[in-house]
């Protein structure tokens, strides 16, 4: 892998998400080696992937280059690697450009779609967990409408029209809104010989509310926006298949459409040598303690997504979100001095900021600590926290002059098939 060896520890981190690279921040002034592996070599800013999925963004606009995060600290290195597998006998990790020995392991890889078993529903749906998934929903939801344009089979066409979103977390939420929005204002300007008001937007919850980690306020106005934006809300309903045609549910319900996003679970994206026995839980995620480390090990450490830290108020593991993640890198940074430097480590606490989901433009809930509002206001607030948290001065640049571009003149310019999908390519 070219890395110098030296009389430093040596740190690998496996992935560049938030948990990993903020990590990183904090260790690259401290005398320990730091090595950063990751399947891309851009890190993803996954709040705003629905908006590149619906043609809002460049998927530029929310990737930014691993290397120059970190390029000022002469002891970073990064490695463009896939981590196929993890020995923790031999206190390596193998990846597809070869091996490396750690002192110290970092486990960040985050989390991957769930499909809970079912291979028909991993076949035939769309994930929006990357930016090459969203850029194939971006691809076939356009693809759609240019179908749904030239055949005269009505069936058909109304099956290219429907859009079935399985999930009513924020990421089905989110989606389901910016579609709406797109019926309204993009479709019938693009496709005047298409009657655009046939189609349909479908969001499916299994529970009895929508954005269920949220207040019952954020969860109710939520609903009321959706379907004022016409989006059809379905709670206590669970998708059983998908068959590349015909949605099945728990009830008579069944839904034809030729596109149906699974935004309805995630887990762990567990590497083999770590993905089995007593410390992978619910989930696939790592058991930790309260200063990351996986149970069992003392070098080994899971922080993010993957990390399933219980605690009193979150007796299943903290949230899989970016705040997290971001703090637990943080303070794993300022513990893994301290264990160099074999003083006792201090035990995480989370520090809860709140959460928040947009719906459209001028809607949004936000659910703080001390205050819960909705509307316009959480709207500003939704925006100003993602352009805060987003990596790059000019990635913030770009992404504050689209929603300005995209709010005075209702439009989406960035709804191009660059990369055509096909489904049966999937298969
Ligand atoms: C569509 C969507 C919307 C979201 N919206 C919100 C939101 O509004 N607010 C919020 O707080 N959270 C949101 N989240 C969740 C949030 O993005 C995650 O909680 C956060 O990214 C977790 O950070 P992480 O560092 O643990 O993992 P990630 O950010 O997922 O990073 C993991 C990294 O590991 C790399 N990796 C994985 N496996 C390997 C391997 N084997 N070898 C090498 N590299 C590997 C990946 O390439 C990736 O770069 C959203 C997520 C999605 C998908």
């Amino acid at each position: 892998m070219n890395i110098p060896l030296t009389s430093d520890p040596r740190v690998i981190i496996i992935g560049g998400g938030f948990a990993g690279v903020s990590l990183a921040k904090k260790l690259s002034k401290q005398e320990v080696q730091v090595v950063l592996l990751d399947k891309n070599n851009y890190h993803t800013f996954q709040p705003l992937l629905y908006q590149v999925s619906t043609g809002g963004l460049e998927p530029d606009s929310i990737a930014y280059p691993i290397r120059k995060i970190l390029k000022d600290f002469p002891n970073f290195h990064f490695r463009l690697a896939n981590v196929e597998e993890i020995n923790t006998v031999e206190n390596k990790v193998l990846t597809d450009i070869g091996k490396l020995k750690f002192d110290y392991l970092v486990i960040a890889s985050g989390a991957e779609t769930n499909y809970f078993g079912n291979s028909e529903i991993e076949k035939h749906s769309m994930a929006m967990k990357t930016i090459p998934e969203s850029l194939n929903l971006r691809s076939l939801i356009l693809e759609n409408f240019e179908e749904a344009l030239l055949t005269s089979d009505l069936n058909e066409r109304n099956s290219l029209m429907n859009f079935v979103i399985v999930g009513g977390g924020p990421t089905g939420v989110e989606l389901a809104g910016a579609l709406a929005e797109i019926k309204k204002g993009i479709l019938p300007k693009d496709y005047p010989d298409l009657d655009t008001r046939l189609a349909q937007i479908h969001i499916i919850q299994s529970s009895d509310c929508i954005l269920k980690g949220m207040s019952d306020k954020a969860s109710e106005k939520a609903e009321d926006f959706l379907e004022k934006l016409g989006v059809n809300v379905w709670k206590n309903v669970r998708v059983i298949n998908y068959d590349g045609k015909t949605v099945t549910t728990n009830t008579d319900l069944t839904f034809e459409t030729a596109t149906l996003v699974w935004a309805a679970g995630v887990k762990g994206a567990a590497i083999k040598g770590m993905d089995a026995g007593e410390f992978v839980t619910k989930g696939e995620r790592l058991l930790v303690n309260e200063f990351n480390q996986v149970k069992g090990f003392n070098n080994v450490f899971a922080i993010g997504d993957i990390a399933c830290m219980a605690t009193e108020e979150f007796p299943n593991g903290l949230p899989m979100m970016a705040q997290p993640a971001i703090q637990q890198g943080k303070q794993l940074g300022e513990n893994m001095v301290r264990l160099i430097e074999e003083k006792p480590m201090q035990p995480f606490v989370y520090k809860d900021k709140g959460v928040m989901a947009t719906i459209g433009r001028n809607k949004a809930v936000v659910d703080l600590p001390k205050f819960k509002f909705q509307g316009v206001f959480a709207w500003y607030v939704w925006m100003f926290v993602h352009l805060f948290f987003l990596i790059g001065f000019r990635n913030r640049m770009v992404v504050f002059i689209n929603w300005v571009y995209n709010y005075i003149r209702f439009d989406r310019e960035a709804r191009l098939i660059i990369r055509p999908f096909k489904k049966k390519l999937k298969s």
